[in-house]
Order: C-alpha cells, then structure tokens, then sequence
C-alpha cells in the first residue's frame, strides 16, 4: 500500500527495543484495535491533537491561537474535537507542551539523514535503528526506501510488529533489510483476539508460520501482557504449544504498561475499561512460569 506515513515519535539513545544504544521510530497507523494499547497515539493514520490537563497552566494562548473557537478552559478536555482542524496553531503557542499534534511527515531522505546522525553511537555500542509503530508495515514502499538507506549504511536494523501485514509486500520490500523481528503475538484463539484487537489472528499466526520456517530472519517471539486478557494460563499454554509445534525454544513476555490509559484519554478517547495499575510480581511470575514451563 503506497500510503504517506506520519511519525508519531523519535527516540534518540535508546537501550531498550534491541541491542546496543538505537533510536525508535514510531510509525502511525496500526490495523488492529488492541484495548490493551500501549500507544493509542499510534493506532489512528491521521494526525491527532493530544491535550496533557497536567501541563495545562490555563494562560489561555491556545485559546487565543485558535481562529476555529475550539478550545474552552473551563472544559477538561479542553478542545472542541469536531471544530479543530488539526491546523496545530494551538500546540505552536502553549508553553508548557500541554497541547501537541501527534503525527509528522518525513521525506526519507530527512528521516535517513536524522537516522544516520548517530551512527558513531550504534557502531560503538552494538545498536542500530529499531522500526516500530503502530504497525510500520504499512508503508512497505516508504520503508524499503529507507531500510535501503540505512543498511548501505550498515546499521543493524530491528523491526517491531504486530504480524498483522500482507506477506508479499513485506517479504519482497521488508523483509531483505531486517536483521531481527519482535513479533507480537497476542492470543491464540481466533474469537478472543477478534475481540480484544479488533481483527482475527489468522494472518498473524499464518506470517509467523512463515517467518519461522522459512528462516529468512532471527525472530523473537512476544507476549505484550495485558491482566485478565493475554495473561491467561489458557492463552499462554496455547502460545507456548503453537511456539513448540515450530520449534521456538524462547518466548518474550512484554510488561502490561496501564499508562496507556491516560494516553487514550489526552487523545479524546474514552479508556478501556481494563486494569489500571501495573501487574503484581507474582501475576508476572506466574506468566513467567507457565512459558518456562512450555519452553524450559
Ligand atoms: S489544532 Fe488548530 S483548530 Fe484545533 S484546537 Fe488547535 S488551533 Fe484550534
Ligand atoms: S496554551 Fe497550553 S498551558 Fe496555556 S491554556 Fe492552552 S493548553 Fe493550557
């Protein structure tokens, strides 16, 4: 799909999502609906305005700013959604970062170049470049451009991925630039997943089939945990006996983050009525050993 991707996000000096120090990008637009979203700010392709009430100082300059009458102080959320036309006037003048419109476009050439800019920092450290969203795949021919940068380059490149992408477009503009895959998988039963994520799972588990016989790629295996939802003792038995049927010997649980929460609602959202606080030690310690259990 030939689409004009946004970014959501940069991260520069990064320790997490891969080896080494890497930056992140964090593409916008993901097809699946997951309740349980770390980053909602990502879910939607089109830019949104994120209003922060804990920044909020009330100077009113948004207000001000705004020449579409859709901002009020006395209201909580602040912006009037259907009169905003993500003009961004607004996020310009507030000065404490209260307001920010979430998604920007990059050419390649200017995303390449803010890549390769730290380049003396992968190569020293192990690290490299992490693709992430969102569902990045989205943007086969945009992003085949610049994994085509990055690795003339020879940065080591890492994409993250909910599996949920039409294998062909990712295999031939994808896939030859990766050097690692963290591969999202959620819940093993088609019913459950079409409920909580919005779409069934059986592309997802279908790529994942090939992305691991066919052997093209080192792939890691996910868990993104969400209490009551994914950390099942069903759901994890059954992704530990799909993981054993292909051979997979390690499996990494991802740690539920509820600061989702917060996010869907600075975006106008109404929050998902799911856990609100981080899960117990020992609710990740049993998630810990049912896998391990599965996969000594
Ligand atoms: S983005 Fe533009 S239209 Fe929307 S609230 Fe801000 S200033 Fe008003
Ligand atoms: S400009 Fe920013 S800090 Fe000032 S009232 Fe608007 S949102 Fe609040």
């Amino acid at each position: 799909m030939n689409r004009r991707p946004l970014v959501v996000d940069i991260k520069r000096y990064c320790f997490h999502d891969g080896p080494g120090i890497r930056s992140v990008v964090f593409f916008k637009g993901c097809p699946l609906r997951c309740i349980f979203c770390h980053n909602p700010e990502a879910q939607e392709m089109r830019p949104e305005m994120a209003f922060f009430v804990d920044r909020c100082i009330k100077c009113g300059a948004c207000v001000k700013a705004c020449q579409h009458d859709a901002l009020n102080l006395a209201v909580p959320g602040r912006i009037s959604r259907d009169k905003c036309n993500l003009c961004g006037k607004c996020a310009e003048v507030c000065p404490t970062d209260a307001l920010r419109l979430i998604g920007k476009y990059y050419s390649v050439e200017s995303l390449s170049d803010i890549l390769i800019r730290d380049f003396d920092y992968y190569r020293h450290s192990g690290g490299g470049v992490t693709i992430s969203g969102g569902e990045c795949t989205l943007f086969p021919n945009y992003l085949s451009k610049l994994l085509n940068n990055l690795k003339n380059r020879g940065i080591h490149i890492v994409l993250e991925t909910s599996g949920y992408f039409d294998y062909g477009a990712f295999q031939s503009k994808i896939l030859p630039y990766l050097d690692l895959i963290y591969y999202d998988i959620k819940l093993a039963d088609n019913e459950t997943h079409q409920r909580y994520c919005g779409k069934p799972n059986t592309i997802i588990l279908e790529n994942f089939r090939r992305l691991i016989t066919e052997r093209e790629v080192e792939v890691h295996p996910r868990v993104p945990l969400a209490p009551g939802i994914t950390d099942t003792e069903e759901n994890l038995s059954a992704i530990a006996r799909l993981l054993r049927k292909y051979g997979v010997k390690r499996v990494w649980p991802v740690p539920y983050n509820p600061l989702g929460l917060v996010k869907f609602q600075t975006l106008g959202r109404p929050a998902p009525k799911i856990q609100p606080t981080f899960m117990k030690q020992e609710q990740e310690q049993k998630v810990l050993e049912i896998l391990k259990v599965k996969h000594p």
